[in-house]
């Protein structure tokens, strides 16, 4: 079947759901598309009408991330020729590790879902995998996009080292609220002094930089001029170096970037605080969240969770971080 493409010039459009992998890797698939002569599209800013649509459309036990992941695919719907939606097993070469189980299945969940979308890119990205294996995944995508694998080979070669100056600038940031200003896509946040209190908040990007799922938790402690240090900011190779803290790897990435960084911070001795943030109902954070209490609470690290859902509130986000915010300042005063 021809597809009548929607982009200028008939350039095909690639549409990105603005969840999940997107935080962590959107200059990797924006590079990866544009290099293979696509032009691609972002869903909307988070909002209620995205979560409401993927209220509707994903399983009930499903988390919140995953939730709105279907949201986001809807919000595509009319406006791209492909929605990508990559099955993402591995991109650190880690041998042991993958991504939570509930990415691996997207692809299946989201075709058994939503009806009327246009063909999924279902980009299967393992680089544990031999070249060979990896070459004929090219091949695959390269008949679907009508697209020479080569191009394709070239382009994700590229977007990768385009991934890892993203993640050393980054992590070389002076100030971490010009850090956080590229996360968040709001260049504008104020450098903090350096004497204010200093707080690690950790959990997966999608969660710390989606200010509608997090009730707006990071830009509350900003105002509150609050220091906030993320997993993001710490240098790849430091974080490798603390996967020797824990006596066994978890499963998965972004798991165990939640742990290491976590480690890292508390060990560095910079930080008043830590606040994990996490998803009601999350199978790895059940083990992350308690490796993070443990050592928080064997070095005296004051340490909170905020949890997410779809029922979550800014009132009832800003209550707990006042009063954990009041109990620190409280804390420095004495000491
Ligand atoms: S890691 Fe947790 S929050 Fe993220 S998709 Fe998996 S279950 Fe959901």
């Amino acid at each position: 079947m021809l597809l009548k493409l929607k982009g200028k010039g008939g350039q095909m459009i690639i549409g990105i759901p603005r969840t999940l992998t997107y935080y962590a890797y959107l200059s990797l698939w924006e590079t990866l598309f544009h290099e293979m002569g696509c032009q691609t599209i972002v869903s909307a800013q988070t909002s209620k009408g995205i979560l409401d649509k993927g209220v509707e459309f994903a399983v009930n036990d499903a988390c919140i991330p995953i939730k709105l992941f279907h949201g986001h695919v809807y919000n595509l719907k009319d406006k791209a020729d492909f929605i990508f939606v990559p099955r993402l097993l591995n991109l650190t070469r880690e041998k042991t590790v993958t991504y939570c189980p509930k990415f691996l299945g997207l692809t299946d969940m989201i075709r058994a879902s939503i009806p009327d979308l246009p063909p999924l890119l279902d980009f299967r990205i393992d680089l544990r995998e031999k070249r060979g294996l990896r070459y004929q995944e090219y091949q695959r995508i390269g008949d679907l996009l009508k697209i020479h694998p080569h191009k394709i080979s070239r382009a994700f070669l590229k977007a990768q080292r385009q991934l890892v100056s993203f993640r050393k600038q980054i992590a070389n940031y002076g100030h971490p609220e010009k850090a956080i200003g590229v996360l968040t896509g709001c260049p504008d946040i104020p450098v903090l002094q350096d004497n204010v209190i200093t707080l690690a908040v950790v959990g997966y990007p999608y969660l710390l930089y989606d200010s509608f799922v997090n009730a707006g938790l990071i830009q509350k402690l900003h105002k509150m001029e609050i220091r906030v240090l993320t997993p993001e900011m710490v240098p790849e190779k430091i974080l490798t170096g603390k996967a020797g803290k824990l006596p066994k790897d978890l499963f998965w990435t972004f798991s165990n970037q939640v742990v290491r960084s976590a480690i890292y911070y508390i060990d560095d001795k910079r930080i008043d605080g830590i606040i994990h943030v996490t998803a009601f109902g999350c199978g790895p954070d059940s083990m992350v969240g308690k490796l993070i209490e443990l050592e928080a609470k064997q070095r005296t690290v004051p340490y909170i969770c905020i949890s997410l859902d779809e029922h979550t509130g800014e009132a009832g986000v800003l209550t707990r971080l006042e009063a954990f915010v009041d109990m620190l300042k409280y804390r420095r005063d004495k000491a």
